[in-house]
């Protein structure tokens, strides 16, 4: 999510003329967006601002925005006094805000294209130099191919471990309009592949003002029969929001990606309800299994926390079961932190048992992967290409080119699934 707003943000910024770049010295303006979920991703954030105190010494003009959700967590009064030199603070609940902003800037149309760079130079005396922001707005994929669409914010839901509904408040959703011009957009510009985001981006619902609701499944066909698209996906689902409805449109609509990152957090009854998600390990076996009913080929990955607080051997050895009973394509895990727990829970384990578990989990998790890489072999697999590289498949794996083959960035391409190289596949171009 914090990658698509800094995308959403360096957008704003651009479309009043300013420029990027990866050069602090040339920046007129930076902005930090900030991350709190995990200790380390606060602390660069904290680290990076204090190091900007150096380049607002050199450029006073210069405007530096500190955003998201360590904002959000932290509070303007906090950051203002530690960092004087911090012209704004923005949360992660109020980022449109920054459009607002942005007015006391000159606008572009008194400085055209061609005078701006004579322009930025100017300190002092013209009524207006024109600001150049340049942030590193990364992206994700990094590849023009591939463009992100945030669907709602925030999240309703409840999970006793999550800072998101405090930092990003209560789920709200976009309208399908908006939504659908920004993908006529962002496909005009060249993006063959879409992602839908959301924290639970598969709770929404837009009702228009006549009392007519979009439903989810509805918004995806939608945007899956945008012209020029090649690919679209979802990011990240929740077990709690599929419909029967989501399920035919799933099976209808091959250009929805047959990929589904399904955020599971334990395998076990007991630590589920503790975490407050709302759904069982059957219920979510449940859904599973009916996403291959409807898409037999589909991948599934997860997200996993290991050590939250009463989690023991037996009920860990129900996540690390659930590996292969659910069939992940791959899991993101992480030890449970207090700090993001809003009752703050001890965990039970020390460090040194946190990182035993977590071993053992990304162990099964890797044999499993490689196992569902190997299966693929010989396999005839349609490929997205973001470079010359590298491209996907619509099960999300990825595919490199034998050697001497290159590909075509953003044209589909029928590949041969040859070997497996680290943890992708390798493959050639086949008619
Ligand atoms: S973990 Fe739970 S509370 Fe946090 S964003 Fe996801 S669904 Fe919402």
């Amino acid at each position: 999510m914090n990658e698509a707003d800094s995308e959403r943000i360096g957008r704003s910024f651009a479309a009043r003329g300013f420029e990027l770049t990866d050069s602090l010295k040339a920046a007129d303006a930076v902005v930090i967006n900030t991350c709190t979920v995990r200790q380390r991703a606060e602390d660069k954030a904290i680290s990076q601002i204090g190091r900007l105190r150096k380049w607002k010494l050199a450029r006073p003009d210069g405007k530096l925005f500190v955003v998201g959700c360590a904002a959000e967590k932290l509070g303007r009064k906090y950051i203002r006094n530690r960092f004087p030199f911090v012209d704004e603070v923005v949360g992660a609940k109020s980022l449109d805000k920054i459009e607002a902003l942005l007015p006391d800037f000159p606008t572009l149309p008194d400085f055209p294209p061609e005078n701006r760079h004579s322009v930025q130079k100017h300190t002092t005396g013209q009524p207006s130099p024109l600001p150049t922001f340049r942030p590193p707005t990364p992206r994700l994929p990094d590849s023009p191919v591939s463009a992100f669409i945030t669907i709602m914010r925030g999240c309703s839901l409840k999970c006793s471990y999550c800072i998101v509904p405090a930092v990003r408040g209560e789920a709200s959703y976009l309208a399908p309009e908006e939504i659908l011009a920004e993908a006529e957009a962002k496909i005009a510009e060249g993006a063959k592949e879409l992602i839908l985001l959301g924290q639970t981006v598969n709770s929404y619902r837009y009702e228009g003002k006549d009392g007519a609701a979009v439903s989810f499944p509805a918004l995806l066909k939608m945007a899956a029969a945008l012209p020029g698209l090649a690919r679209l996906r979802f990011m990240s689902p929740h077990p709690l929001f599929f419909t029967d409805e989501f399920f035919r449109v799933f099976r209808e609509n091959p250009r929805i990606g047959r990929y589904i990152h399904l955020p599971v957090q334990s395998g076990s009854d007991r630590i589920l309800k503790a975490m407050r998600r709302g759904y069982t390990r059957a219920r979510y076996l449940d859904i599973v299994a009916k996403i291959r009913e409807a898409a037999p080929d589909a991948a599934v990955s997860t997200d996993f926390i290991v050590g939250y607080p009463g989690e023991t051997e037996a009920d860990f050895r129900e996540s690390l079961s659930l590996i292969g009973e659910a069939g992940f394509s791959f899991a993101y895990c992480f030890k449970y932190s207090r700090r993001t727990d809003e009752r703050g829970l001890e965990p039970d384990l020390d460090e040194a048992g946190m990182d035993e578990r977590l071993e053992r989990l990304l162990a099964e998790v890797k044999k499993n992967s490689g196992a569902i890489l190997n299966a693929r072999i010989g396999r005839i697999e349609e490929v997205l290409p973001e470079s010359r590289d590298f491209g996907r498949t619509s099960a999300n794996f990825v595919v490199r080119p034998e050697r001497g083959a290159e590909l075509e960035p953003g044209a589909l391409v029928r590949m041969e699934i040859t070997g497996v190289v680290r943890n992708a596949l390798k493959g050639r171009p086949v008619p």
